[in-house]
């Protein structure tokens, strides 16, 4: 089998079981796989990180085996998760192709570094997850670490697989597609891969995050499949048998990047005009607002009083919300929004206030 190279197709494909659980699971899941004919590398996780003790946490070398058998069945690259520099050795004694790092170990600087200079001359390509926390600079530091022990730029690769939020969100964790832009912006020719899987917790939500990938020009998904998903030792609810991934992955529309038809550019070209002048008009309204707001600050100074008027705030907030269906603008937009606007006004008073 050639060397696999990152890069070399996209989108890239990976699927396999959240957890090698046994060598029947993994060789049936592995080959139902590859006769999909739409996956590109195999995962399979022999080392869990869990996030409770007295979970699953893998069965460790001799589910490597079962991946290099899988792989020589297959003709298909494999990757698995790697934790530790002793990981790395496992791995690469049973010459896998690829490893990723997990969003738990991610978090970790001296797991990271320890792993990097494990794998240092390998040649084996480096997938790196994004961190639990939103921290981009964690993640930006985990690329450096690899890059900084001489792995080259064109063995790594970046998967998010979203962030823990606490509070309300659709999905177990949280996509916060931001952040991801920002951290391909920071490293724009590395393959970032989205990981629909561990994103939405479900199969519910898997073609809705592969098919926004795609729209966002993402290079490949990590989706996790197993033989039989509600006996599966960890991440049961986000498992699809390998019949379902062919059918995710053969809906999902991997739109063009660009035409060169005048007509759409040209239409392109008119929405984008109407889009800047709207911008220029929102951000001169916000500016006033904001000279508004100083000018409150002024008066509240002279009469020395508080700056915060939460019950003028609630009123506030009350009147934008209230118009949220009108406006066609969802509550946690408008939310946002104001808390952005509240903190900079805020902000202004305080400023002309001492
Ligand atoms: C996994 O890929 O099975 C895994 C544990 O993912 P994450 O590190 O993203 O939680
Ligand atoms: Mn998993």
């Amino acid at each position: 089998m050639t060397k696999f190279k990152l890069g070399e197709k996209r989108p890239l494909v990976i699927s396999g079981p959240c957890s090698v659980e046994t060598r029947e699971q993994t060789l049936e899941t592995c080959v139902r796989l590859a006769e999909t004919g739409v996956v590109d590398m195999l995962r399979g996780g022999v080392w869990k990180p869990r996030t409770s003790p007295g979970t699953f946490e893998g069965v460790g070398l001799k589910g490597l085996a079962w991946m290099a058998e899988a792989k020589r069945l297959t003709g298909l690259p494999i990757g698995v998760e790697v934790a530790s520099a002793k990981h790395v050795e496992g791995a690469l004694e049973f010459e896998v192709d690829c490893v990723w790092i997990g969003a738990r170990t991610t978090v970790s600087p001296f797991a990271v570094q320890e792993i990097a200079e494990a794998l240092k001359g390998s040649g084996v390509s480096v997938l790196i997850k994004n961190p639990m926390n939103p921290d981009i600079d964690l993640w930006a530091g985990a690329v450096k670490r690899f890059a900084a022990v001489g792995i080259p730029i064109e063995d790594i690769g970046l998967i998010h697989r979203g962030f823990q939020y606490f509070g309300q969100s659709r999905y177990r964790n949280a996509p916060m597609w931001p952040l991801a832009f920002e951290m391909r912006s920071r490293f724009p020719e590395m393959m970032m891969i989205c990981d629909p899987s561990h994103m939405a917790g479900s199969t519910e939500y898997l073609l809705e995050l592969s098919q926004a990938a795609a729209d966002l020009r993402y290079d490949g998904l990590i989706v996790e499949s197993h033989c039989n998903p509600s006996e599966a030792l960890s991440d049961a609810a986000q498992q699809v048998v390998p019949g379902e991934l062919e059918r995710l992955i053969s809906s999902v529309n991997w739109r063009r990047d660009a035409v060169d038809d005048p007509e759409f550019v040209q239409a392109l070209n008119r929405f984008r005009d109407e889009i800047d002048q709207i911008d220029a008009e929102l951000f001169d309204l916000l500016s006033r607002r904001m000279r508004v707001s100083e000018r409150i600050g002024r008066v509240k100074k002279d009469n020395d009083v508080v700056i915060l008027q939460s019950s003028r705030w609630g009123e506030i907030r009350d009147r934008v919300l209230a118009q949220s269906e009108r406006l066609g603008l969802s509550p946690e937009f408008l939310n946002a929004i104001l808390e952005a606007v509240h903190v900079e006004s805020i902000e202004r008073q305080n400023s002309v206030m001492n």
